[in-house]
């Protein structure tokens, strides 16, 4: 278990463990938010981390996103057993894609998802076949807490799901947030991901967990989130200008200058991904 106290030193803003000095054997960890609410950091390739939620409640264990594979989840599984004998009760797919859905066949059955209708299309197994939720928000009591199933709108899937316990001031934003990770955008709503974030950063909250990139402590949770919105906005701002130059996207790619988010987690990967989606948008054929 891993504590992390608000008054820590300063640590290196970045999603690299390498750069912040934790050793990748130290991954999976638990990191206890509240009285019995975890986030769990596991590595994923290419090096950062995928971040899931836990809440024990008293009924049982809600989990908010799984892992990338069955072995990662089912080391997921494994650890939770070590900080309760309840059983997992309730699973929140905040993100459709599989690096936090590939493990999903080994939890156990009958369990209840908590699925947005745009997601559960994408979905194999138990999760192809729950009831997708028909408004924007869902309570649910786990047994001492309330736990709010939030879509603020869509970002990285369409179909984003954030998790919210408003007696301890937590959003578990799924990949809604990428803590120091170049926006990624294979199936993303640029402008929408932008009022999503406002949207969260509107409510009464104090930490705010990322999706992928390390778990911070409450002030940094939020400057962070903020600076991601401004990668963001930064984006969509640097493929505007390319587009308007009368670029094609493939010229555009190569022209993009992102500045400062070069140095972001991924960025050389997932520029040219964003220069095509940023034009779809601009072109109106998003999907
Ligand atoms: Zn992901």
């Amino acid at each position: 278990m891993v504590s992390l106290a608000s008054g820590a030193n300063a640590q290196v803003r970045t999603a690299d463990p390498a750069k912040r000095g934790v050793a990748l054997t130290e991954f999976p960890r638990l990191i206890k938010l509240a009285e019995n609410v975890f986030g769990y950091e596991e590595i994923r390739q290419p090096g950062f981390t995928t971040v899931s939620l836990i809440v024990v409640g008293k009924n049982g264990v809600l989990v908010a996103d799984g892992q990338g594979s069955v072995a990662a989840m089912q080391t997921m599984l494994d650890k939770i057993k070590t900080i309760t004998p309840l059983p997992i009760k309730w699973y929140v797919v905040g993100s459709d894609h599989g690096d936090h859905t590939a493990g999903n066949s080994v939890l156990p059955p009958g369990i209840t998802y908590i699925v947005h209708a745009f997601s559960k299309s994408k979905l194999q197994g138990e999760g192809a076949q729950a009831t997708a939720m028909t408004s924007d928000k869902e309570t649910i009591d786990v047994g001492n807490m309330k736990v709010n199933v939030l879509f603020l709108g869509r970002a990285h899937t369409g179909g984003d799901l954030e998790v919210e316990l408003p007696a301890q001031k937590i959003l578990f934003m799924s990949e809604a947030y990428l803590n120091r990770v170049f926006p990624a955008m294979r199936s993303a709503y640029p402008s929408d991901w932008v009022k999503t974030v406002d949207k969260a950063l509107a409510m009464n909250t104090e930490r705010f967990i990322a999706g992928h990139g390390f778990i911070e402590s409450p002030k940094v949770s939020r400057e962070e989130l903020v600076a991601f919105r401004g990668a963001l906005i930064a984006v969509i701002a640097e493929v505007k200008r390319l587009h308007d130059m009368g670029l094609s996207a493939d010229d555009a790619l190569k022209q993009a200058n992102w500045g400062a988010y070069k140095e972001w987690f991924i960025a050389d990967q997932q520029g040219p991904i964003a220069v095509r989606k940023v034009y779809e948008e601009i072109e109106g054929k998003l999907k």
